[in-house]
C-alpha cells in the first residue's frame, strides 16, 4: 500500500497517562492528574440529570440538528440565531476540522507557535500546509507577525486565545484589529477553548465579531469549564454562510445524544459555570504566587493551566502528574493544570 507522503511525519496523538493508567500505576489515591487541562469537578447535576433522562432513548439516533443545544448556545450569546449561526461538533476538534474542510486547496494555515498541536494534524491531513509563526520572547501572540506571514496562499489564521500551552492571550481590541487587517478571503478562526478563564473583563462578546464578519468564527468547547471532556462536544459561532457550509461537511449525528443533552443543560446553567471558572481564576493566582515564591519562572496565564520552567519530575515525586513541556515545544518546562483546592495544595507542596 502507498499512502500520501505528507502523512509520514505525523505521529498518533500521544496522550499523557489516562486516569485508569495512572491509577493502575500508583493506586487511586496515589496521584492527582493535572495533565490535560480538564476540570477537576464532574458535570453539573443539571447535566447529569439530563443524561439520566435521555438514557432510555439511546436506541434512537439523536436530533441530527442538535436543536436544543444550538438554542442553549444562542441564548448564552446574545444576537446569535440558533438556526443560522451555531456550529456543533464532536468536541471543538471536529468544529476546527469542519472549518478547515471548507477552504480551497492547496493553501496555507497560519498560526502562532507553540500552540495547540491539532492545528498541524488537521492541516496536514487535509492537504493544507501549516505555517507556524513564533510567539515573542515573552511568549505573547504578535498580530503583526501573523499578518506578515499572510500570502496569496493563506486560507486561514487560527488563534488559540488564550493560547495553549502558554496561557498568553490577545485582547479583544487586538483581535478586532487583526480581523480588520485580514483580507476578507482569509478565515480568522478564534479557538476560545479557554475563554471562560480569562479574567480581563474587557474580553467578552468576541462572538459579536463572528456575527458581524463572514470570515470570523469563534470555536469553543464543553471540555474545559463545563467539565464534559468525556462526552466530546464543542460549538462555534459563525456567519450564516459559514454555518451553512459547515453543516454540509459535518457527519450526521456527530454529537451523540448524551453529549447533546448534557451540553445543553450545562449551557443553561451558565451562572454555575461562571462561578466554577471564577474559582479556577482565584486558584490560578494562588499557584502562580507559589511559583514566584519558589523562584520559578512561569508565564502568567489566562487559561486553566500554567506553564512553569521546571521539569515534570519536581511534581511527579509529590504524586502530581503534569504535562511535560518537551512535547509542547518547551523543553525543561511543565504545564500544570489548575485543579481543585486539594490538588493545587499538592502542587504547591511539591515546591518545598
Ligand atoms: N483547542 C485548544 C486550544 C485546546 O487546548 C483543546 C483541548 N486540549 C481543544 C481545542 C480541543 O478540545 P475538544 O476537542 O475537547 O473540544
Amino acid at each position: 500500500m502507498r499512502f500520501r507522503a505528507e502523512l509520514d511525519p505525523l505521529a498518533p496523538y500521544k496522550p499523557p497517562l489516562t486516569s485508569q493508567e495512572a491509577a493502575a500505576e500508583r493506586g487511586a489515591d496515589g496521584y492527582v492528574k493535572l495533565t490535560s487541562n480538564e476540570l477537576s469537578f464532574g458535570p453539573l447535576p443539571e447535566a447529569e440529570a439530563a443524561i439520566a433522562e435521555a438514557l432510555p432513548h439511546a436506541n434512537r439516533y439523536p436530533d441530527r440538528r442538535a436543536t436544543a443545544l444550538r438554542e442553549a448556545v444562542a441564548a448564552a450569546n446574545p444576537g446569535t440565531d440558533p438556526a443560522k449561526n451555531v456550529l456543533v461538533g464532536n468536541g471543538s476538534s471536529e468544529v476546527l476540522l469542519n472549518l478547515l474542510q471548507l477552504v480551497e486547496r492547496p493553501g496555507e494555515i497560519v498560526f502562532p507557535w507553540p500552540s495547540f498541536g491539532l492545528y498541524v494534524t488537521i492541516s496536514v491531513t487535509l492537504g493544507l500546509s501549516p505555517r507556524k509563526v513564533p510567539l515573542t520572547d515573552s511568549h505573547e501572540i504578535k498580530p503583526e507577525a501573523l499578518l506578515s506571514a499572510i500570502t496569496e496562499e493563506t486560507r486561514a489564521v487560527i488563534l488559540s486565545n488564550p493560547n495553549n500551552p502558554t496561557g498568553t492571550y490577545l485582547t479583544l481590541k487586538g483581535v478586532c484589529a487583526l480581523a480588520n487587517a485580514l483580507p476578507e478571503g482569509v478565515f480568522l478562526i478564534l479557538d476560545e477553548a479557554y475563554q471562560e478563564f480569562v479574567s480581563d473583563p474587557t474580553y467578552h462578546g468576541s462572538h459579536e465579531l463572528a456575527l458581524q464578519r463572514v470570515n470570523v468564527v469563534c470555536v469553543r468547547t464543553f471540555s474545559k469549564a463545563h467539565g464534559l471532556a468525556g462526552f466530546r462536544v464543542g460549538y462555534g459561532i459563525a456567519s450564516e454562510q459559514v454555518a451553512d457550509y459547515v453543516e454540509r461537511v459535518r457527519f450526521p449525528f456527530s454529537v451523540n445524544l448524551a453529549a447533546q443533552v448534557a451540553a445543553a443543560a450545562s449551557m443553561r446553567t451558565s451562572e454555575k459555570i461562571k462561578a466554577r471558572a471564577q474559582f479556577i481564576i482565584r486558584e490560578r493566582v494562588r499557584v502562580q504566587e507559589a511559583f514566584a515564591a519558589a523562584g520559578l519562572n512561569y508565564v502568567p496565564s489566562q487559561g486553566n493551566f500554567v506553564l512553569v520552567e521546571t521539569g515534570p519530575e519536581v511534581f511527579e515525586k509529590a504524586g502530581v502528574l503534569v504535562r511535560e513541556g518537551e512535547a509542547l515545544g518547551f523543553s525543561g518546562w511543565s504545564r500544570v493544570t489548575i485543579g481543585d483546592s486539594g490538588e493545587n495544595r499538592r502542587v504547591i507542596g511539591a515546591l518545598s
